[in-house]
């Protein structure tokens, strides 16, 4: 089966945050092993991000900060979230493939996706937290913007709440931001009534959360952000931690329902194109499995 275009960089696998930590470079491993498997021809390597890609997220002094720290071997940047030698390059990496992914989708060349790590949407505008370095969905969203595609829309389904993508866009009416997520939960922003200018749609819900109706409240909260706005491209937080059997969550669904999601999101925007960026996933055949689900349903 031919897939969607997925961009990824083998410098990605070069973060290392500790032997026992579940952020580990087998994540991404598995998800090129699945990818090959399917379509030999999908996978693209990407070059890093570039500063004015990084800048309209992050200031100069906090890139200037994560590249020395690295370069002096790396360290802890808080209780989970460690910097080796290599991984300020890794994030640049990640980074450039959601950036290439935005073009490839803005040039209408179909759906991308980023397969990448580490993850992104707890990265604050100068502060790493949570396995998370840098913004990747914000940055792919402002590269979009500097393309033309002005409105943008944010699904963020990780397990997890998007604190970092939500505090980066919450006083921008341009682009609207969706998550479902586990609450309570690390980090335990999102609740409902964050509202940002609007532009906020929070939908926090209990663990054991039965799929059927993960996909209907999902449904629901594009439905609400859609609500007379168009987005002109779609970026998705593709967090694939809220599968059962995740061993820092307790959502439930299964690699089948990836699909219904992605289904509601191309028939609430139709032609309008849409970009996934890979974020959690903690059991690394699980995260294959779900990544592969999401692209067949982008063919
Ligand atoms: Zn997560």
């Amino acid at each position: 089966m031919t897939l969607p275009a997925v961009f990824t960089s083998l410098r990605c696998l070069d973060h290392e945050p500790g032997s026992a930590h579940p952020e580990s470079p087998e994540r991404l491993r598995a998800v090129h092993r699945a990818v090959r498997a399917e379509d030999p021809t999908a996978l693209r390597e990407a070059e890093p991000a570039l500063a004015e890609a990084l800048e309209r997220v992050h200031p100069a002094r906090y890139l200037d900060h994560l590249a020395t720290l690295a370069s002096s071997g790396g360290g802890m940047l808080d209780y989970d979230t460690f910097m080796s030698s290599a991984s300020f390059e890794a994030a640049r990496a990640a980074a450039g493939a959601a950036l290439a992914a935005v073009h490839h989708a803005h040039e209408g060349r179909g759906h991308a996706f980023a397969a990448i790590r580490p993850p992104g949407h707890h990265a604050l505008r100068e502060t790493a937290m949570g396995f998370c370095f840098l913004a990747n969905a914000v940055i792919a969203a402002r590269q979009a913007q500097a393309l033309g595609r002005h409105r943008i829309l944010i699904v963020d389904w990780d397990v997890h709440h998007g604190n970092g993508t939500q505090a980066l866009v919450e006083r921008d009416p341009s682009v609207r931001f969706v998550s479902l997520h586990q609450w309570p939960l690390y980090p335990g922003t999102g609740a409902a009534s964050e509202r940002g200018v609007g532009n906020v749609f929070n939908i926090p819900q209990p663990p054991g959360l039965p799929p059927a109706q993960y996909v209907a409240d999902l449904r629901q909260g594009i439905a609400s952000a859609l609500a007379g706005w168009k987005p002109d491209l779609v970026v998705i937080s593709a967090g694939y931690d809220s599968m059962q059997g995740d061993p820092l969550a307790g959502f439930t669904l299964e690699p089948s329902h990836y699909p219904d999601l992605i289904e509601s999101l191309r028939s609430s925007c139709p032609g309008v194109p849409i970009v996934g960026v890979m974020e959690g996933g903690y059991v690394p055949e699980r995260l294959a499995a779900g990544v592969l689900a999401t692209l067949k349903a982008l063919i």
